[in-house]
């Protein structure tokens, strides 16, 4: 069942898909090398319950942060730890909030200290394909438009994996509703692109094979050659007047401006 929203139900999605950009900005500002996830979490859940929210994540199937924090060859749902963040590291951070019955989602990938250049090549690829994707999403075309022209930019042109078995999801009164949105797909397939559809897009995009495995710790999911993979997702709404990104990563990018660490 696919839930359409009124305008009120998208504004209060709104207020908390940038209530996640704002905590994700919080840590653009703090994120160094020698910090840890633990440290970050802790902030991170701070931030939240001070604005009135609740960390989504934290407790949701049992998971133990409010962030997940997944380093270089973690695709996603890496459990934040004590581990020291390193130079060179890919950090692809996730949060969601819930606030007033509305959940919000968004995840940016933080490249710190001297990355190598094809890191730097997978996040822009990635990130590029977020927007492609997020310009399909026009009322009257479908599911497939988004995830074939994610597919076409990550796969077809930069010979990247799309992990298949993790995808972008509605979103709503739950975190993840009906429909998947897969970052594969066909053009014309899939459920139609209706006027309030709110959705989550999520591009996971790996270095080498789209392979993936969940590790021994029941969460966290890495690429199977153990290669990087990059994360970004935004929170969307179908509009009769095109696509409207209800989160925003301006606010993270303003401060990794101001941020030495972080190139990107
Ligand atoms: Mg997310
Ligand atoms: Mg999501």
């Amino acid at each position: 069942m696919i839930y359409l929203k009124h305008d009120e139900e998208i504004e209060l999605i709104r207020v908390s898909s940038l209530l996640v950009c704002k905590t994700l900005a919080q840590i653009a500002k703090v994120l160094k090398i020698g910090k840890t996830g633990l440290e970050i979490d802790k902030l991170a859940e701070e931030f939240i319950r001070d604005h009135g929210a609740i960390p989504a994540f934290k407790g949701y199937q049992g998971f133990p942060g409010t962030l997940c924090i997944s380093a270089n060859e973690c695709v996603v749902h890496g459990i934040p730890s004590n581990k020291p963040f390193e130079s060179g590291d890919i950090l692809s951070i996730d949060c969601g909030v819930v606030k007033d019955g509305f959940y919000g989602d968004s995840a940016y990938s933080f490249l710190l200290g001297e990355v190598s250049e094809d890191v730097i090549k997978l996040a822009r690829v990635t990130e590029a394909a977020l927007y492609l994707g997020i310009e399909q999403a026009i009322v009257g075309q479908r599911i497939g438009d988004i995830g074939q022209a994610i597919q076409e930019h990550a796969e077809k042109r930069h010979h990247y994996g799309v992990v298949r078995e993790l995808v972008g999801h509605g979103i709503g009164k739950k975190l993840h509703e009906a429909p998947e949105v897969p970052n594969y797909g066909q053009k014309g397939k899939g459920p139609v692109l209706k006027e309030g559809l709110t959705i989550a897009i999520e591009p996971m995009i790996n270095q080498g094979t789209r392979h993936i495995k969940q590790l021994k710790d029941g969460w966290t999911v890495v690429s199977t050659d153990l290669k990087a993979s990059a994360h970004y997702e935004h929170t969307i709404a179908v509009r009769n007047n095109g696509p409207e990104i209800l989160s925003d990563h301006q606010m993270i990018k303003d401060e990794i401006k101001n941020n030495s660490e972080i190139i990107l």
